[in-house]
């Protein structure tokens, strides 16, 4: 007979029968909950509880929501192990235990899933607990009227399905109501609500919930139980978390645990608290602790920013907490043990956690570890200073930071002195650094609906709720003139390293929902106008300020990182770069070489002109005479463009690549460019026109480009080769290093690398004669971009000494989708799944890795040291960098801007397959594997 799944598992009293390695089942929650409480390292002040395994919620899923019947059991079972701990009964009137029911995933997903609090209290057990607290009735009254108003939100609303009155639902009419009785008292907060006063709620709030809902709010401990565990299972399915999930790309699949532990509080009075924290500063990643607590208050008014927390030490306040007393000063004892908890944590963590804890009459209890969410800053900083600190060895350091968390190191910050030249109207907490810019919308709805028609925005909101998430996502930045740093809008936008200002009471939003005002300056920001935001120090500006690039070479930290991220890799690292200024600013960034210069760029854009007339007059041209002479009119700008960009990457490789888009491309269409034109060619309109139009083509991207250009006119290759080499020659003759690589387009078989080989030899030997030199360095080589080369590669080796995956248009041809028209139905296939992702923006490793895989075997068969690489868009993209480097190639090309991220997954595959062969050697040799 097959054994009874175990479904619940239990910890506490320093035991636990899960562990931090279980969160696939227990969920992070729960397996970080076991960890601390039955680790013999640690063993915390945990309150016992026990966790209800991630398989129940599949099962519940998949058998038309109902528990595997062993379940029951095993919960009164675990349920009586806590209570024999504590002294205490689930549902005792006398001396009742009360418990928490706690959501938690995998993957954290902040504030997406429901927590109830205070469950299994009731009319006859509230006595219980008055005893219990010394006879507190005023705690008792709050917790109970606590519990009214989540369970009948969570549990009673929201996971039956019941669709809100009027839009408003019941946990805004409770809470309206106790506005109500608030203001008619003329208190200022909650605490300063009696006995009486909530006596009287929690009846009212009974009678409210059965009318509103239609059924009483449970009197039973057993039946408020099963309700909360039930809701934890349903808010899984519920649309914010759906929604995460999305963003994040978690599996539906997974599920989530359920967490009942026995409840310890925070508001039993001044000598209780509750509070979060990280073991070091999430924003700028200083080793320094770093957390808010509020005194006498349950654990959700922290997050929720009902009232302003004060700061645990000196270091954590802000402008809006630095009056209040922190923990250190007020229970220097209990700060001190907290202390010691957060340094025992990271040591055996070995990273920078986030907290959770309650103090209930002095004594301090751990309700929550977990990896704590940074930014890019503090990724960066925490990784460098743990590997100094001998908490980690160099490869995990660089596992640390994922390549896209660079991106807000990199990215743009308000122009310093655009800002010293004006004023800010207002400042909050820095809660995303970088700067942004964009026009003020209020709602989460508009930030997505302004966002899809391409406007920038910024979300301004009082404070964000898991329902903003979408809006959050698509706005530049966000800004909340409430909340602190553990807010709901700066831990989002943490993880996102999105630029991002909280608890900007400085500002205050009107009514309507349409417009702020600053408090002081009186100055009105109206929906539409424009703000800019710097989200490093928490300075809001009117207008649109200029954004500058940031200056990576003065980021000390960065710098000690890349240094242990170019240890770690092999693959190199290029740029795609076509003026010297973006080639400048790629070797900045650490770009080993060029692999993709366009010479077409030059005929676009600023100073274009010239060259530009010069190449429609060659295109337009109907002899060989007339388009040599252009040619060579054209050779010099050519050669200038080329040279200036050889010069600048100082002898690095620069892999240029002959003319390759169609030429009506370039043909002009407005009447005086015509005239001009004709003019300088002695013929007439008519006659201009007709040219033109027999270069139109009906399917240009498959027409007349690329290397077949050079086979119809090679002169046109000619004139280019000619130019590349005497740009090297020039350079070379003033003592400079130069290497070109010079890259033919488009092509499908060797005979046209051999067509073209032929002017390019002719061409160096008569470089090499002309400028006196008996050596002149460069390579012969080809974009691999239609399928069929990568089929031939083994003959396309034979002439090319290097190949440059062209995987835009090895994607574009090898799915026969059209890059320009993909916008008509790729949401559709994203949408059904019928694609994972967009092809374009991360290799298809399935199909085109194939290709790409055929082509570089077939390749290196030919010639073995076959140099290989790849240019276009996936070049910075993390996922195909590390395919790059899996199948073997020597370089990945990228946007400037990208080029730290590339070698920084670049290193992530290198040590990632470093510790897979250590896995499989340690299973070969049959030791024991390396303990994680
Ligand atoms: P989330 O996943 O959204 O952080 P939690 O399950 O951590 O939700 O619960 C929300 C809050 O409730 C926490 O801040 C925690 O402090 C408080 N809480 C949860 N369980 C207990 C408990 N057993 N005793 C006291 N407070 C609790
Ligand atoms: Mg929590
Ligand atoms: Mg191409």
């Amino acid at each position: 007979m097959a054994k009874t799944p175990k479904y619940v598992y239990f910890f506490g009293g320093g035991k636990a029968d899960g562990n931090e390695s279980m969160k696939d089942l227990l969920g992070g929650k729960g397996a970080n909950l076991a960890e601390m409480a039955g680790h013999p390292d640690l063993r915390l002040p945990v309150p016992p509880g026990f966790t209800i395994t991630t398989e129940v919620c599949t099962y519940f899923y998949k058998n038309g929501r109902k528990y595997p019947p062993e379940l029951k059991s095993q919960v009164d079972a675990a349920m009586a192990k806590v209570e024999k701990l504590l002294g205490r009964k689930f549902g005792d009137p006398e001396n009742p235990l009360l418990v928490s029911v706690r959501s938690g995933a995998r993957r954290s997903m902040p504030g997406m899933m429901e927590t109830v609090l205070n469950v299994g209290l009731t009319s006859k057990t509230i006595n219980g607990l008055i005893k219990q607290s010394g006879g507190n009735e005023r705690f008792a009254y709050d917790a109970y009227r606590r519990l009214i108003m989540m369970y009948s939100d969570v549990v009673m609303e929201k996971a039956e399905g019941i669709e809100p009155k009027d839009g408003k639902g019941i946990r805004k009419i409770l809470d309206e109501r106790l506005e109500e009785v608030k203001h008619q008292k003329g208190y200022k907060s909650d605490t300063d609500l009696t006995v009486d006063d909530l006596k009287a709620l929690v009846e009212e709030f009974k009678a409210k919930v059965q009318e509103v809902l239609g059924k009483p709010f449970p009197d039973d401990p057993q039946e408020q139980l099963w309700g909360a565990i039930g809701a934890v299972f349903l808010s899984w399915n519920g649309k914010r978390a759906v929604e995460y999930r999305r963003i994040e790309k978690i599996p539906d699949e997974w599920g989530t645990a359920v967490n009942v532990q026995s409840m310890v509080f925070g508001n039993m009075g001044d000598d209780s608290a509750t509070g979060v924290a990280f073991t070091r500063n999430p924003a700028t990643g200083e080793p320094i602790f770093y957390g808010e607590y509020l005194i006498n208050a349950q654990g959700e008014d922290v997050v929720a920013g009902i009232r302003t927390p004060a700061p645990i030490n000196e270091e954590s306040a802000n402008d809006q907490s630095r009056h209040l007393p922190t923990l250190k000063q007020l229970m220097p004892k209990i700060y001190k043990e907290l202390d010691d908890i957060r340094k025992r944590l990271e040591k055996h963590y070995k990273d920078m956690l986030d907290i959770e804890f309650t103090i209930e009459k002095g004594k301090l209890y751990m309700l929550q570890c977990r990896v704590g969410k940074r930014n890019g800053t503090a990724a960066v900083r925490i990784a460098v200073d743990m590997y100094k600190e001998k908490l980690i060895d160099a490869d995990t350091a660089v596992l640390r930071v994922a390549p896209n968390q660079l991106v807000e190191l990199l990215l743009p910050m308000l122009d310093p002195k655009a800002e010293l030249a004006t004023h800010p109207i207002a400042k909050g907490l820095p809660a995303g650094p970088g700067g942004a810019v964009g026009r003020v919308v209020f709602t989460s709805k508009d930030a997505v609906e302004w966002a899809s028609r391409g406007e920038k925005v910024v979300l301004v909101r009082e404070e964000t709720s898991p329902e903003d998430v979408d809006g959050m996502h698509k706005a530049q930045a966000i800004l909340t003139s409430k909340g602190g740093m553990t807010s709901h809008a700066a831990l989002v936008a943490r993880g996102w390293g999105k630029c991002c200002i909280v608890g900007c009471g400085d500002i205050e939003i009107a009514d309507d929902n349409k417009s702020f005002r600053t408090k002081k300056g009186d100055v009105v920001v109206k929906e539409g106008d424009w703000i800019s935001l710097n989200g490093t120090k928490g300075l809001v500006y009117v207008g649109q300020l200029p954004l500058i690039d940031v200056d990576i070479e003065h980021n000390k930290y960065l710098a000690e990182f890349m240094k242990l991220v170019d240890k770690a890799r092999v693959l190199k690292v290029r740029t795609n770069a076509d003026t010297p200024k973006d080639a400048a600013q790629a070797v900045k960034f650490g770009a080993e070489g060029i692999g993709l210069f366009r010479t077409e760029h030059m005929f676009y854009g600023e100073g274009s002109d010239k060259p530009l007339f010069l190449l429609r007059k060659m295109i337009v041209s109907k002899t060989t005479e007339e388009r040599r002479k252009a040619l060579d009119e054209l050779f010099p700008y050519v050669k200038n463009d080329v040279k200036a960009t050889l010069e600048v990457m100082e002898g690095r490789p620069v892999t240029i690549r002959l003319l390759d888009p169609p030429l009506h491309e370039f043909v002009p269409h407005d009447e005086e460019k015509l005239a001009i034109l004709a003019n300088e060619l002695g013929v007439d309109i008519a006659e201009l026109k007709k040219r033109a139009e027999s270069l139109r083509e009906n399917n240009p991207m498959l027409g007349h480009r690329g290397v077949r250009l050079g086979i119809t006119y090679p002169e046109i290759t000619e004139m280019q080769v000619r130019a590349i080499l005497e740009a090297a020659a020039e350079l070379i003759k003033d003592g400079k290093k130069a290497i070109p690589e010079i890259m033919i387009p488009v092509t499908c078989t060797p005979a046209e690398l051999v067509h073209q080989k032929a002017i390019v030899d002719k061409v160096a030997s008569e470089v090499k004669a002309k400028f006196n030199l008996n050596k002149l360095p460069f390579m012969y080589g080809t974009m691999i971009e239609i399928p069929r080369a990568a089929l031939v590669a083994n003959k396309m080796a034979e002439i090319a000494e290097f190949f440059s995956f062209g995987t835009n248009d090895l994607t574009q041809m090898g799915f026969g989708f059209s890059r320009d028209d993909i916008g008509s139905f790729l949401p559709d296939y994203l949408n059904n799944k019928i694609l994972k992702d967009d092809p374009f923006q991360t290799i298809d490793q399935e199909g085109i890795g194939e290709l790409i895989k055929i082509g570089i075997e077939r390749g290196r068969s030919t010639r073995a040291d076959l140099k290989v690489g790849i240019c276009g868009e996936h070049g910075g993209d993390p996922e195909s960098v590390k395919f790059c480097h899996r199948v073997g190639m020597n370089y990945v090309s990228c946007s400037p801007f990208r080029v730290p991220i590339a070698r920084l997954a670049a290193a992530h595959a290198a040590i990632e397959e470093k510790k897979a062969m250590a896995a499989k050697g340690a299973k070969a040799s049959k030791k024991k594997c390396a303990k994680k």
